[in-house]
């Protein structure tokens, strides 16, 4: 009989135990711990500072504290405000649950409470299955949640629930977690809080909606407040502290939602591939805040040229890595489609394609001495009768031009002679091996005119091709993704020699040479070398500035994503301001400081060059009849005849035109006295005593609308053989004076013009030169 009781006892105290146990150690649903894809994605630049935090799968940001690193402040807080038998209880609290019973009982109502940490953390790992069944309070719920509650204190320990619970517990405004809540509201992580802080944050999570700190800071203070008291009642803050911290004044920060390079962000994050959580990228988010910063203090002028979009990019010449990423000049502008990327849209480059034309040019032997005819021409098309006659942007022909000026200057129809010369598919060759991918088609397709920049590229694509240059003809795709020891010259292809490379960067670097189409003191001049180029495409739609020293490559491009033409634009006044900003900020940025006046562009000095006298004219080597002499950086392997354009003839020195300059000659009135006419007086030294270095013979000057007039000045320079002040006469009239081989500034008159030096002792030479 006893032994029977007994054994039922035994028996339902056995069940009672394996209940327990069951309860205890039962399986958790499935998944339910498991957090893949509940981390945000974060994107951060090259120093780990945030760009960009993209919401988790279930579109709030969250950012995740470890169970072994919880700060112990805000701990203290939490419990205080939750559940202070934490530390105790075994996942459910018998002594809470009877007290809220007894008040939900007496309020005739269900409501929270009485729910312990552990319980929450249940309620939250299941509406985070679920959200939709999150709804339910029922009972059967509660004994659901008591009971994964149960199962979660027999498998982690109480830091890892804890830590659970400040990861996925609601804050307000669609935030979840407690470090996320700390830097949208106070503007620092949670590491940093102070109790006031620590207490305010607890006590969000019980009614997340109600307790706006934006809409209703003081409702929020109010339960701050008895946190700060539970605390100083549970001993984690001493009296006088929590007297500070109910004294403490919180001052809400409203972070805004970090968004650094938009575009930038976007095209890393739409790279594919499964999310890491932290994407360390290559950007510098203080240059690119100077980039942002130089575009938004430019928009009036912007406005004024009617250019609405500006795309921008700053590459580390020596990593490959992309420094500063800005797509349209402002993302937010949704009038004028400020979310597209205008980095990567392909656009008509204008003359900023010219450089690769002259470097593949180059490598098949032809040199910044290069005489190239800017003269009216016609070349075949592939269309059979059909001849195409290149003009350049001012109708106007400049006779024989050296490559380096022709370059320089943006000449037209030099530029399409050379393309005649290499050939338009060998060229379209050059230019995919320079990474640019927008030359799908063929060489018949695009024509001669692809050399004038008339097919479309990418600035990315235009700016890592620049690069090359710098890197002394090495061509690296860039990267966006920080990849800290990258070598990006280590096994990169050599797009072209390290002397082509030079050549173009030395002709890019060269205020002078392009001062004949550009005049002086522009955009495109720096303190210290930097080589670059800009361009405009047809019909004034684009606008393009591209430059490099050896440390960054810098690209712009100005325009209208619709294709509206700009107003009143050219590389000069539209893109040209903001790149001069963006180089100067770059470079002090990458470097720490400015390069020095004598360090070139590119990074090798090739030692297969020699610098020598060449005719200005010819390009030849200089003669002892040349009037107008200038140093050039010319093969070493190439030693030519002396130049056969100029000749003494019985009435001085005249010039043997070649043929096909001979008809512009005529033009220019240049056939019968090319240079003054000057008596070779007995006993004098045979070369000339003085020679004007510049303006050359011939030249011919464009007055730059789009320029100031202080700038619209040609700069007279002399050399003479006796020592003393060189004296200039423009058209009879004395101009001034300037010490010899330095430059008097004239300012441009339009009209024919004679520019006449003489020296201490009346030795003169001259200069006819036509401004328009
Ligand atoms: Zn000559």
């Amino acid at each position: 009989m006893i032994g029977h009781r007994r054994a039922a006892w035994l028996g339902s105290a056995a069940c009672a135990a394996a209940m327990i146990v069951w309860l205890r150690i039962g399986p958790l649903p499935a998944g339910l711990l498991d957090f893949s894809g509940a981390e945000s994605t974060i994107v951060t630049d090259r120093a780990g500072e945030v760009l960009y935090e993209a919401r988790s799968d279930g579109g709030s940001r969250t950012v995740l504290l470890r169970a072994d690193a919880l700060p112990p402040t805000l701990v203290a807080a939490t419990i205080a405000a939750e559940d202070h038998r934490f530390w105790s209880h075994h996942g459910i609290d018998p002594l809470a649950i009877m007290r809220a019973v007894g008040r939900n009982t007496r309020r005739r109502r269900f409501s929270e409470g009485g729910s312990t940490i552990t319980q929450q953390v249940a309620k939250l790992l299941l509406a985070r299955g679920a959200p939709s069944s999150s709804g339910g309070r029922g009972v059967a719920t509660k004994v659901r949640e008591a009971v994964i509650a149960l199962r979660l204190e027999h498998r982690l320990t109480k830091r890892e629930i804890l830590a659970l619970y400040l990861n996925l517990a609601p804050y307000g405004n669609q935030l979840v977690g407690v470090e996320s809540a700390s830097r949208e509201y106070f503007g620092h992580g949670a590491a940093l809080l102070t109790p006031a802080q620590a207490a305010f944050l607890a006590a969000l999570p019980q009614r997340p909606t109600r307790f706006n700190p934006y809409r209703d800071p003081e409702r929020v203070r109010g339960r701050q407040q008895y946190v700060i008291e539970r605390m100083a009642a549970l001993g984690s803050l001493s009296i006088d502290a929590a007297r500070e911290a109910l004294a403490e004044r919180l001052a809400l920060k409203r972070e805004p939602a970090v968004f650094l390079a938009p575009h930038f962000v976007q095209r890393v994050l739409s790279a594919g591939g499964r999310r890491a959580q932290r994407i360390t990228t290559t950007l510098d988010a203080d240059l690119q805040r100077d980039v942002e910063g130089i575009i938004r203090s430019q928009r009036a002028a912007l406005d004024r040229a009617g250019a609405h979009n500006v795309a921008a990019v700053v590459l580390d010449n020596t990593t490959g890595e992309w420094l500063a990423w800005e797509g349209s000049g402002e993302y937010s502008d949704t009038v004028h489609g400020g979310t597209i990327d205008g980095v990567v849209v392909p656009r008509q480059p204008g003359s900023a394609l010219k450089p690769l034309t002259y470097a593949l040019a180059f490598e098949e032997g032809e040199t910044p001495a290069t005489v190239l005819p800017d003269v009216p021409s016609y070349f075949p098309t592939a269309q059979p009768g059909i001849l195409y006659s290149p003009r350049n942007y001012d109708g106007q022909f400049r006779g024989p031009l050296l490559a380096r000026r022709a370059l320089a200057g943006s000449a037209n129809v030099p530029a399409v002679a050379l393309a005649s010369r290499i050939g338009v598919p060998n060229l379209l060759r050059f230019l995919r091996q320079a990474g640019l991918t927008t030359f799908d088609k063929t060489g018949a397709y695009y024509g001669l005119g692809v050399t004038l920049g008339d097919a479309e590229v990418r600035l990315d694509e235009l700016v890592a091709a620049y690069s090359a240059f710098a890197r002394g003809g090495a061509f690296v795709a860039p990267v966006m993704i920080r990849a800290p020891g990258r070598e990006a010259t280590r096994g990169a292809d050599m797009l072209m020699s390290s002397r082509t490379a030079f050549w173009i960067s030395d002709i890019l670097s060269d205020d002078d040479a392009r001062s004949f189409a550009f005049g002086r003191g522009g955009s495109l001049e720096f303190p210290f070398a930097v080589a670059a180029k800009t361009g405009t495409s047809q019909a004034y739609r684009d606008n393009w500035a591209i430059g490099f020293t050896r440390a960054v490559t810098v690209g712009v491009w100005v325009g209208n994503f619709d294709r509206t033409p700009l107003v009143n634009s050219s590389g000069v006044t539209g893109a040209g301001p903001i790149f001069h900003a963006i180089m100067l900020a770059a470079e002090r940025r990458v470097t720490g400081g400015l390069p020095q006046l004598d360090e070139t562009p590119s990074l090798a000095r090739p030692d297969r060059v020699e610098r020598r006298a060449i005719c200005a004219l010819s390009g030849m080597p200089a003669g002892r009849w040349c009037p107008a002499q200038i140093d050039e950086w010319t093969a070493a392997d190439a030693r030519g005849p002396a130049c056969s354009w100029h000749v003494h003839t019985a009435t001085g020195v005249t010039v043997r035109w070649p043929s096909e300059f001979r008809s512009w000659a005529q033009s220019q009135r240049l056939l019968a006295r090319d240079v003054a006419p000057r008596p070779v007086k007995p006993g004098l030294a045979s070369d000339a005593p003085v020679v004007v270095l510049n303006p050359p013979p011939g030249a011919i000057y464009l007055i730059d609308p789009t320029l100031r007039q202080e700038f619209q000045t040609l700069p007279l320079r002399a050399s003479a053989d006796v020592r003393g002040r060189i004296e200039w006469h423009v058209d009879g009239h004395r101009v001034g004076t300037s010490d010899a081989d330095a430059a008097l500034e004239w300012p441009l008159e339009p009209g024919r013009h004679l520019v006449r030096a003489r020296d201490a002792h009346g030795h003169q030479a001259d200069a006819a030169i036509l401004v328009k």
